[in-house]
């Protein structure tokens, strides 16, 4: 238990009201995503930049481990403390410190939600591309720290080709600045493609400028359908092998099509799926309006190839929405089939696709298990689901051994864990089969610098 004087502290710096320990409070942080629990001693809610500098340098006094949170919309357990530490919520730290439109950027506090940032871009022109599927509540600090990414990331890249430069809060209380305010930049080390995708180990960051991009004027959608998950990988190389690069361009695999058959209460008949369709790709096309026809033209060439059953175009928001209609039951439809998704986020290079959905259709085989696999094609990032019945333990330890099958596959393909979710408390035992031993070395090294005391989210990211 956090001893009564520490707390005191804590509430003389940020007021009884953002220095909590009641019960139903500790109950609210004590997850994320992830479907397990630990109380923490406290949680904290920080408003400024100087008081998160406080807040570390107490800790470190008492060598008290500190976990940082955006909205815990992580599902790595990134978020979630452990035993005897405090979270740190960046929630109240929501400002807009400045917006700059000459230069295409936006500076932000942790705390803001990232959709508000595009919300915000738009107004004027711009847009903020990273936009992943949870953007409607995540916050920046999260997104920064887990390198997020969405459908987008095929055109635009991740979270991190989005930052400038960040102001951030080191373990042992040191306050750093990194990068600036220009997109050209080769002074420092680049501390800032450190600090992104860190998972709160080494730094706190409380200030973040980001890049904007000029939005685009429209978006065109196609729905692409075939006759089997090799037709649509090998669609997926050519179109990334032309020169017109979609803004999306995602993958739904046979199993994910027959849960949409059999869980998705008609969807897969009243979206106008033909019958013998075993695998679709989603691919959008962004620019102006006299551009965009060109690229779905473009586009529509790269994707036409054997077993292709139908291609249907929409260049309005209605289109679009109806195009997308089963796509969006998915996620619905996919809980149906058992009680708990083991959600692998593994990434290959995009070339191995259809070798990393053929590893995938194995493991259901020889695990006897369903796997549904979805998603962001472009990049070769898959979300490889394993459905299993929670209790029944026989089928749980099929699915861990199934489960360390496929990091290997994937590991075997030249791929790496995880494409954006990260590792957290939940994948850092698997890096070791990934990182190399005098890399691991290195990155603990970096860690003991930024944070000599280890309090920063500890039993994250790095393996024991
Ligand atoms: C429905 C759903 C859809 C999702 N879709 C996507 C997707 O498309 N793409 C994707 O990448 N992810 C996705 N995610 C995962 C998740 O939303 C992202 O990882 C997101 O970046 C987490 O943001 P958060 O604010 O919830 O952070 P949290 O989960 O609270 O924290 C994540 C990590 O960030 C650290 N952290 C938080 N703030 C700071 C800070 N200021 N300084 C240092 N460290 C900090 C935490 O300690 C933790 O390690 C999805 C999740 C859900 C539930």
């Amino acid at each position: 238990m956090l001893a009564d004087t520490l707390l005191a502290e804590f509430q003389a710096l940020l007021g009884a009201e953002r220095a909590r320990a009641d019960a139903d409070t500790l109950a609210l942080y004590g997850s994320d995503e992830t479907p397990k629990f630990c109380l923490p001693e406290a949680v904290l809610f920080p408003t400024s930049h100087d008081q998160v500098v406080e807040i570390v340098r107490l800790a470190n006094r008492h060598c008290l481990p500190l976990t940082g949170r955006g909205a815990g919309s992580g599902n790595v357990g990134g978020a979630m403390p452990v035993p005897g530490s405090v979270v740190v919520s960046f929630e109240c730290m929501q400002r807009i410190v400045e917006f700059d439109v000459a230069n295409r950027l936006v500076v932000v506090e942790p705390g803001v939600v990232t959709d508000e940032i595009d919300r915000l871009a738009r107004k004027h022109g711009l847009m903020y591309a990273p936009d992943p599927g949870s953007g409607a509540y995540c916050r920046i600090g999260g997104n920064l720290a887990m390198n997020a990414a969405g459908p987008r990331a095929v055109k635009y890249g991740a979270t991190r080709d989005h930052v400038l430069g960040l102001t951030a809060v080191t373990g042992d209380g040191r306050v750093i600045h990194t990068g600036g305010r220009t997109t050209k930049y080769a002074t420092a080390y680049d501390l800032t493609r450190l600090l992104v995708g860190s998972e709160g180990t080494l730094a706190f960051i409380t200030q973040a400028t980001l890049k904007l991009v000029p939005a685009p004027e429209t978006v065109a959608t196609l729905r692409v359908c075939y006759a089997s998950n090799q037709s649509a990988c090998e669609a997926v190389s050519r179109v990334m092998n032309q020169p017109t690069t979609p803004c999306a361009l995602e993958f739904m695999d046979r199993r994910a099509i027959d849960a949409i058959r059999e869980y998705g209460d008609g969807v897969f008949e009243s979206a106008g799926l033909p019958p013998g369709t075993q695998a679709v790709l989603m691919v959008e096309a962004d620019g102006n309006h006299e551009d965009v026809p060109r690229q779905i033209v473009a586009l529509e060439k790269a994707l036409a190839g054997p077993e292709l059953l139908q291609i249907q175009s929409g260049f309005t928001r209605e289109d679009t929405v109806r195009l997308w209609t089963a796509r969006k039951s998915l996620s619905h439809a996919v809980k149906r089939i058992a009680p708990l998704k083991i959600n692998e986020d593994v990434v290959v290079p995009v070339g191995r696709l259809a070798n990393l959905v053929n590893a995938v259709d194995a493991l259901a085989e020889f695990h006897r298990l369903p796997i549904v696999a979805f998603g962001h094609a472009g990049n070769g990032n898959l979300h490889v689901n394993i459905m299993v019945d929670n209790g029944d333990e026989e089928e749980m330890q099929r699915a861990r051994a199934c489960r360390a099958a496929l990091v290997q596959a994937v590991i075997g393909l030249g791929g790496s864990l995880s494409g954006e979710h990260g590792i957290g408390s939940e994948k850092r035992h698997f890096v070791p089969l990934e990182v190399d031993a005098p890399t691991l070395e290195l990155m603990r090294g970096l860690k003991h610098l930024f944070d000599p005391l280890g309090i920063l989210n500890p039993g994250k990211k790095l393996p024991d």
